[in-house]
């Protein structure tokens, strides 16, 4: 029988840890989520039945650990030369399961980027926050928090707009950042956060990249206020919400890098969130397949299995192909993350460009092939018992975030054909 596991893996260049890492969290998947992820919908707002699963994942088997150094007790991902491939596939099994929960873990190491990855790692800041992650067995959360109510694309479009849209200000008084602002959404906010990684402006309106800040912030500081999650269409593992910060003091070495560097740096956050993105279909995509295929086998039409008719057979090559090549095109992608040497920096205008490409192309993929798988299922489509519906409410909201299809695309004809203006 034909398994997820048929679909290609570039085997040359995958790291010793991939498989046994992958199947560690195949096996927590298959114990932990999926007998109860039918029941996680109405479970957004307490994670009662959430929670007992993160812990397993992140806290027991240490996962939210990988990004920091080893004598900082992390598993020292940030120093090695698989950090792309290794979270592709970790990224690629949680979605499997469940995609709310991916982005739930994903972006525990989303503002980490900033301070734990070579060659720019900040020992001061990961020696102050490895602790909230490395010295417990509870699930800890981090958040990106870019968002603002007056637009999130704005702020994401840093070769045009160059931050000048930040409204979330950072003053020095002293030895100590003042920081005001709102912002929304971020991955892990709802009142989960532990640390906040903020984009901050300090000086509103300036799109010099000098200005750009990117500044820690315990969310036990005070002054910072994380409203309830907001209930969406789905991804329930993932609380949202709105934060603020009201004249929230924290020391001045809290900013990552300092003038210029953060602008800089915060670009390879993009780059990994669409390294993310992808995984997160591309493993939702793993269990929509999974699904199917058993459907198209049980299934009957005039005696023979559904998969056995010509019409409905044509159909199931377009959805396994774009499977095969969405996972290819994945790994391509962690590879490069993986070898700057030989593809440029991760916060370079043509890996951030790139990473919009694969990352639009593959939720549009997605976004058609759900769509015709639920066809083929007919009502068992939206049966919330299949779990295909999930994966399709999901994988719309992987299209929405990181400013949109039109960002990505603005960003990658920008790119490739050198637009002065978009
Ligand atoms: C589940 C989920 C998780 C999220 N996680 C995070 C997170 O971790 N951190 C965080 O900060 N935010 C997060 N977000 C917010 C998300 O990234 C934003 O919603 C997204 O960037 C779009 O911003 P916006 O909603 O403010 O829309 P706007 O920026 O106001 O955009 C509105 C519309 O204009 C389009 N548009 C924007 N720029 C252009 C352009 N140049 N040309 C043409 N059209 C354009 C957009 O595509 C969109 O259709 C998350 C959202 C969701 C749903």
């Amino acid at each position: 029988m034909r398994t997820i596991d048929d679909f290609t893996r570039p085997l040359e260049y995958l790291s010793p840890l991939d498989d046994p890492l992958g199947m560690i969290v195949r096996e927590w998947a298959e114990t932990y989520v999926i007998p109860n992820r039918r029941r996680f919908d109405e479970d957004w707002k307490d994670h009662r039945l959430i929670e007992p699963a993160f812990k397993r994942l992140m806290g027991e088997l240490g996962l939210q650990r990988v990004l920091f150094p080893e004598d900082l007790g992390g598993w020292g991902l940030g120093r090695s030369n698989y950090a792309g491939t290794s979270s592709y596939r970790l990224f690629e099994e949680v979605a499997r399961a469940d995609s709310g929960m991916a982005v739930a873990f994903g972006v525990v190491f989303w503002p980490l980027v900033m301070i734990c990855m070579e060659p720019h790692v900040n020992r001061e800041l990961c020696e102050e926050f490895a602790p909230i992650f490395c010295s417990t067995p509870e699930p800890r959360f981090a958040a990106n928090a870019m968002t603002e109510p007056q637009g999130g694309a704005d702020i994401e479009n840093m070769e045009i707009v160059k931050g000048s849209t930040i409204q979330t200000t950072a003053v020095l008084d002293g030895d100590e950042w003042v920081i005001n602002g709102h912002k929304l959404w971020p991955t892990n906010s709802g009142g989960v956060c532990n640390l906040f990684g903020v984009v901050c402006t300090t000086n509103p309106g300036s799109e010099d990249p000098n200005d750009f800040a990117f500044i820690f912030v315990p969310a036990d500081t005070p002054g910072v206020t994380q409203g309830p999650p907001y209930e969406k269409a789905g991804m329930a593992a993932d609380k949202n919400g709105d934060i603020w910060f009201e004249n929230v003091r924290v020391p001045k070495h809290y900013r990552a890098h300092g003038p210029g560097l953060d602008l800089m740096y915060f670009k390879e956050v993009i780059t990994f969130g669409n390294l993310g993105s992808i995984a997160f279909v591309g493993g939702s995509m793993m269990n929509v397949y999974e699904r199917l295929y058993q459907f198209v086998n049980q299934e009957t039409y005039r005696g023979k299995p559904l998969k056995e008719h010509d019409a409905v057979a044509g159909v199931l090559a377009d959805i396994a192909k774009d499977i095969e090549i969405i996972r290819i095109v994945g790994y391509q992608y962690a590879r490069m993350i993986d070898r700057p040497d030989l593809y440029g920096p991760r916060w370079g205008e043509e890996m951030v460009a790139k990473g919009r490409a694969y990352k639009y192309w593959a939720c549009d993929r997605a976004m058609e092939d759900v769509g015709k798988a639920m066809n083929l299922m007919s009502l068992y489509g939206a049966d919330r018992d299949w779990d295909v519906e999930k994966h399709w409410r999901d994988l719309k909201i992987v299209q929405l975030w990181m400013g949109g299809k039109q960002l990505c695309q603005a960003e990658v004809a920008r790119w490739f054909f050198e637009c002065q203006t978009l």
